[in-house]
């Protein structure tokens, strides 16, 4: 019984052979502020809240996503979902995409 193995595995072969350089210059350019699964820091008023290391403001875990790209957690003012990183990593790629690299 190994066919779901094998369907998951097929599916995960990448298709486009560009995204991943493009994402290595990218990542150059890009400052890693934390590791990926690092913890937001803790608001030290509330103890209930992480900080936005963006804004700054406090905000329930629940609400902040961690950049794949820095590594920094941002509340909904400093995310972008078209592109599922922090506002700033999301200026880098449009700089990117209008080079056209
Ligand atoms: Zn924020
Ligand atoms: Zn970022």
């Amino acid at each position: 019984m190994t066919l779901w193995k094998q369907n998951w595995l097929r599916k995960e072969a990448p298709k486009s052979k560009d995204a991943p350089d493009r994402l290595r210059e990218l990542k150059k350019e890009i400052a890693v502020i934390r590791k990926q699964g690092e913890p937001p820091f803790k608001d030290p008023h509330t103890f209930s809240q992480y900080l936005c290391d963006l804004c700054s403001t406090p905000h329930p875990v629940s609400e902040l996503r961690q950049c794949v790209l820095c590594g920094r957690w941002g509340c909904g003012d400093c995310w972008k979902d078209e592109f599922y990183t922090c506002k700033s990593c999301a200026g880098l790629i449009r700089i990117h995409q209008m080079k056209g690299t």
